[in-house]
């Protein structure tokens, strides 16, 4: 924060978008692949004429803008610099946006021909003290045809003390002609760990009190755009007197809390749709809509499936500290394909309850499927899935495993959970008894193991591989996500019924 803007206005209050505008390359969050190449071009006086800065709003294409004006303008060096003083008239006045060479232009309101024409005449005149005359056009993508024709004629032959920098959240609407006169950068929308990172030092320059899992909150909803995050703060820091704390940001956002989220999907790891219920209740009660209480449990398993994915995929949990150890702990009471599963369906209800009148409801079934999973079997996924095989497609991991026990209470669970014994042996199963009878892996102490069984053979590595080898058995093997470990004589026991 060092080098940030921090005059305050004469009128008081500054907010924090514009006390804290980043006001050197190395200060812009989330955008140093830009920051780092203008600065390195302006070192090596590799200058360009026209830059486009792309990008969705509030990512910081403004700052970088007038961080780039002060770098070419800077009073204080006798050429173009890196690093700008912040201290001159002109780097001073540049970050007010009135600076009297370097002209910001909204291409929402300055759209026609006229302006553009007016600017080309005022192209002719050199800067009034700086060694560049700049124009900064915002949301450029508004101009007119007439506009663009107008301004490709500057763009063609610019006087050599002029330069030009247009932004745009839409530069699919810019022509050609215009792209390829300008040296492109895009501005990558700020992740929510980045933009938390920011936020948490501001409340600490600011000395105000922020929990974690509030700034959190924040960084989430500014979805990418570090200007809704700041604004969002003001607007809790001054609802919440001076504090930001996880509740306040909830009654600003009405989204459901991560907490009240994951005691449902606690329940629903022990199995209990009777406290889901009740938990799901408490979301609703605490102030969240039925949409966004569905949100709040889809977010809270799309992060167990994360954690479960494990590597840099735990990476991509938004969360603070805390919340993250708790999902990642729970998320080891489920199976990733279980995980997938409650992901589309939370998804796919969220959508339906926009809509409709029985919205709650709607909630609380999936909430109990859920929850009991272990008495659904999906039929109509696991017939896709054995008619995907038998089509020759390759067997897709536990996309339409069937929902039986996989919620199961964890006892009951083991890796992939599937109960083999509530499902209907499909006809790939039938093969693979043929080949040699094959069990899952997941079910390796499952209820019928202690019924009496003909004595098992102990299978070497290379006749492991063989049966494994087998087309039935294959598919049955990708059906179930099982593994080979015994075989057994089939005439030994022609009523065993345990073909998983
Ligand atoms: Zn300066």
């Amino acid at each position: 924060m060092s080098k940030s803007e921090k005059q305050p206005d004469a009128g008081g209050y500054l907010v924090l978008a514009r006390k804290y505008r980043s006001a050197a390359f190395d200060e812009v969050v989330g955008q140093q692949h830009v920051a780092q190449t203008l600065a390195n071009a302006i070192k090596a006086g590799r200058i360009a004429h026209a830059y486009l800065f792309t990008g969705t709003r509030g990512v910081g294409k403004t700052t970088m803008a007038r961080i780039l004006a002060k770098a070419l303008n800077c009073l204080s060096t006798d050429g173009p610099t890196a690093e700008p003083c912040n201290k001159c008239d002109a780097c001073l006045a540049i970050a007010r946006g009135d600076d009297i060479d370097v002209v910001e232009m909204d291409g929402a309101s300055n759209r026609g021909i006229e302006e553009v024409r007016q600017l080309r005449s005022n192209t002719v005149f050199r800067p009034a003290r700086c060694r560049f005359k700049i124009y900064y056009i915002d949301e450029v993508h508004q101009l007119t045809k007439d506009a663009f024709n107008a301004l490709l004629k500057t763009l063609e032959e610019p006087p050599p003390h002029v330069k030009f920098i247009f932004a745009t959240t839409e530069a699919e609407k810019l022509p050609a002609t215009i792209l390829s006169r300008c040296q492109r950068f895009d501005f990558r929308s700020i992740p929510a760990k980045q933009i938390a990172e920011h936020l948490a030092r501001l409340c600490e320059s600011e000395k105000v009190q922020a929990d974690e899992g509030a700034i959190f909150r924040i960084a989430r909803a500014a979805a990418g755009s570090m200007r809704d995050g700041l604004s969002l703060l003001d607007q809790v820091i001054a609802a919440g007197a001076g504090k930001v704390a996880e509740q306040d940001v909830l009654e600003l956002l009405g989204t459901a809390d991560d907490e009240r989220s994951l005691s449902v999907a606690r329940a629903i790891a022990d199995g209990d749709p009777a406290a889901a219920l009740s938990a799901f209740a408490g979301l609703i009660e605490a102030g969240s809509s039925i949409g966004s209480a569905l949100g709040g449990l889809c977010e809270t398993m799309r992060n167990m499936m994360l954690a479960r994915v494990g590597g840099q995929a735990a990476d991509l949990i938004e969360l603070g500290e805390v919340q993250k150890k708790a999902v990642i702990e729970l998320a080891g009471r489920f199976s990733l394909p279980a995980l997938t599963q409650a992901v589309a369906m939370l998804s796919n209800v969220a959508y339906k309850v926009r809509t409709s009148s029985i919205a709650r409801p709607l909630a609380e079934a999936v909430v109990v499927r859920l929850a009991a999973a272990d008495k659904f079997v999906d039929p109509v996924s696991l017939i896709e899935r054995i008619e995907t095989m038998e089509s020759g497609a390759p067997a897709q991991g536990g996309s339409a495993r069937p929902a039986t026990g996989a919620f199961a209470p964890p006892a009951a669970r083991q890796g992939q959970a599937f109960q083999p014994r509530q499902t209907p042996a499909p006809p790939q199963a039938q093969g693979a008894r043929q080949a040699g009878q094959v069990q899952s892996a997941q079910t390796a102490q499952p209820p019928q193991a202690r019924q009496p069984q003909p004595p098992a053979k102990q299978l070497s590595t290379a006749e492991k591989q063989q049966i494994q080898a087998d087309p039935a058995v294959k598919n049955a093997l990708g059906l179930f996500g099982g593994q080979v470990i015994d075989v057994r004589a089939e005439e030994d026991n022609p009523k065993d019924d345990q073909a998983d």
